[in-house]
């Protein structure tokens, strides 16, 4: 059975949480002499002086509205990547926890697992870049806390079986952490209206992608309460800074223009997979449910080094399990994708 107990890092279970001045006064007052703050401002004509709301409520309760989430299951994260780092502090223990991932996909998980001095336990996905149940259930030991599902999937472009996640969802009783960062981009439905069915369930999304907003660093959690609560005890206490709220709160009005400009993406997407795949050297595009295509060729490496000779720089994924001789290639705005197709023939 699933108990969040059972999961948690003992010096977790047990943690006080630094109490902020910020979290300690939540009343009115107009004198604020609590947090050592500067009163006489700051160089900016904004101040910027005081500290920020510690649980961002304002961008929780828009952003519930949006996502048909209550605020007590939203976790923000200094982009998702805190998401993943706060998991790992809460959940695994240094040097005796694991967790499964399922390469190729997003670096990050492993990368954040190695600084956590958590191990890894890479299960592959299949040649065509789904889950591998059978093996993901046989790698599982009582010391894997985690698995980590990218879906859509980075740098392969395309989602997960939905039963397939289901399976694992219903039979490990770990998380299951699903990577939703290009949900926006797909026909698939996300996981965010489950939350209910499955206590070990942890959805990331990010406003990086669709929301075109990478430099605010801003990433968000969906999760039982229970989970959340952890989280935001082992956050960092002010991790979404001052401007990054006052712009998130604005950005979230403007969803309209956001899905505008989703369907263009999709539609250039789909574009630029017609005019790739009449040049001589591709050899495969993969399907893409994401703002990016992994495009086989002939030889990636020296496809690479000519558009970057040419000033346009797409990742090489060549040296990545399953992604022989692959770049990974976001799309761009149409005269960026013109571009990138132009230069492409020039070399035959
Ligand atoms: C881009 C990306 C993210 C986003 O990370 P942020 O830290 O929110 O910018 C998360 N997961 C995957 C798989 C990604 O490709």
């Amino acid at each position: 059975m699933f108990n969040l107990d059972n999961l948690l890092r003992n010096n977790i279970k047990n943690l006080v949480p630094y109490s902020s001045a910020r979290s300690e006064f939540s009343g009115k007052a107009s004198i604020f002499l609590d947090a050592n703050e500067n009163s006489y401002g700051s160089p900016l004509s904004k101040w910027y002086n005081r500290y920020p709301d510690p649980l961002q409520l304002e961008v929780k309760e828009k952003l519930s509205s949006i996502k048909h989430v209550p605020v007590p299951n939203i976790f923000l994260g200094n982009g998702s990547d805190e998401c993943i780092d706060v998991l790992y502090r809460a959940f695994c223990e240094p040097g005796n926890d694991n967790v499964i991932t399922t390469p190729p996909t997003y670096g990050m998980y492993e990368v954040s697992a190695h600084i956590n001095d958590v191990s890894i336990k890479n299960v592959p996905l299949t040649p065509t870049y789904q889950l591998d149940v059978p093996a993901i259930e046989a790698a599982i030991d009582d010391h894997t806390k985690m698995i980590f599902l990218c879906s859509p999937n980075n740098p392969t472009g395309n989602s997960l079986h939905r039963e397939d996640i289901e399976i694992i969802l219903n039979n490990y009783f770990g998380l299951v952490v699903i990577d939703e960062a290009y949900i926006n981009f797909s026909r698939h439905r996300s996981f965010v209206q489950e939350l209910a069915e499955y206590p070990n369930l942890v959805i990331l999304q990010t406003l990086s992608k669709a929301w075109g907003l990478a430099a605010l660093r801003v990433g968000m959690a969906f999760a039982s309460q229970e989970i959340i609560e952890v989280m935001n005890k082992v956050k960092p206490p002010y991790n979404i800074n001052q401007p990054s709220q006052e712009l998130v709160l604005k950005a979230l009005d403007e969803i309209e223009q956001v899905n505008e400009t989703i369907r263009q993406i999709v539609q250039e997407r789909e574009a630029l997979a017609g005019r790739l795949a009449e040049i001589s050297f591709v050899e495969e595009i993969y399907p893409s449910d994401a703002n990016f295509l992994l495009v086989k060729v002939k030889d990636a490496r020296s496809v690479y080094r000519f558009l970057l000779d040419s000033g346009i720089v797409v990742r090489d994924r060549s040296k990545v399990i399953l992604c022989e001789n692959c770049l990974r290639i976001t799309v761009g705005t149409h005269a960026e994708n013109q571009e990138l197709i132009s230069k492409l023939q020039e070399i035959g």
